[in-house]
């Protein structure tokens, strides 16, 4: 498939063997270079749907802080959402294989790895691939939707909240996501995005509602641990995912070391790595983005590639691209 190649944008072909780029080089000392917003970017104006979607999450969110919204199986549900939608939906299956085709799984398993990820409330994949890639294109270069070179909030968080004319869904899909868009399961994901994230909620709901009536619960109380585990087991925790996939672009860009020279200033950055189960080994994925793995050097823990080795021992992944190199001792 050709357009795969978009799944690499800054590599050469990955010829066997090739040398990365060269390494053991050390973080980028003296003043950090500054960059003006993307000039499509230019002059902000707030992008009203992506704010008020932002903010009400956010909204929703602090209500867990009300007692009433309050359940300790809220939030073990939170908390293991964490992983069960964030590094599965967003990191395996939104990032690793769909955005740089670094494995396939049987299609059973895609479908439930892209519920997960479409219930991240990251948009759904075609757009989330299409940011990405161009991110890998023009990284910590002006045209980067999201370098935190501009400043913190703006990698982190805000360039959601204004319009940016390159990342136009038609035009942004025609050039970074082709192959995502002629795939009819894709087409499906986009269409449903919103009555699969509303269809999420309710099972909560209805699963802390259900669950509390059958062990005698009176209906205000059903009604009040459906609420506390749709606060914290959605709200809280698309909150939490949001926070941590989008400290890769803000952190592992701005603080970490480096194994290998690139031509962008992506980190690793152990403490994002930790919350990420692996992604936060962003400067070996800047060298080398088709890689499964992202931990390049023994103590670089990912657990999203644990997850794609058990995947593909139990006959679940193939294809699963290996690093080209490992750096040499330190
Ligand atoms: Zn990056
Ligand atoms: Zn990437």
């Amino acid at each position: 498939m050709p357009d795969t190649n978009l799944a690499v944008p800054p590599a050469p072909p990955a010829a066997p063997g090739a040398p990365l780029p060269d390494a053991s080089v050390p973080a980028a000392t003296g003043a950090r270079r500054r960059l003006e917003r993307p000039t499509s970017a230019q002059p902000p104006r707030i992008l009203w749907s992506y704010a008020a979607a932002i903010g009400g999450y956010h909204l929703v969110a602090l209500l867990a802080f009300l007692p009433w919204f309050f359940s300790w199986t809220g939030v073990v549900l939170a908390f293991l959402g964490l992983y069960v939608f964030g590094t599965l939906g967003i990191n395996l299956y939104y990032h690793r294989l769909l955005t740089h085709r670094g494995l396939v799984v049987t299609r059973p398993v895609e479908v439930v790895l892209a519920i997960l990820g479409v219930c991240c409330a990251q948009d759904a994949p075609a757009r989330w691939v299409a940011v990405h890639r161009r991110h890998h294109e023009h990284s910590d270069e002006r045209p980067d939707p999201h370098s935190p070179l501009v400043s913190f909030f703006w990698g982190h968080v805000g360039w959601m909240l204004v319009e940016n004319e390159d990342l136009s869904r038609l035009g942004i899909y025609d050039r970074y996501a082709k192959d995502i868009v002629r795939d009819r399961f894709q087409r499906r994901l986009e269409r449903y995005y919103l009555p699969i994230n509303l269809a999420s909620w309710a099972v909560f709901y209805a699963a802390g509602f259900l669950a509390s009536l059958a062990m005698g619960g009176t209906w205000m109380e059903a009604m009040q641990f459906g609420a506390s585990l749709l606060v914290w087991g959605v709200f809280v925790r698309t909150v939490l995912v949001w926070h941590i996939t989008w400290s890769v672009n803000s952190l592992a860009h701005l603080w970490g070391y480096r194994n290998y020279e690139t031509e962008d200033d992506s980190r690793n950055n152990a403490f994002v790595a930790v919350i990420t189960s692996g992604e936060g080994w962003h400067n070996n994925h800047h060298a080398d983005p088709r890689s499964a793995a992202h931990g390049h050097r023994w103590y670089e823990w990912d657990g999203v590639f644990q997850a794609i080795r058990l995947l593909e021992r139990l006959g679940l992944a193939s294809n699963v691209v290996r690093p080209r190199a490992v750096p040499p001792a330190r």
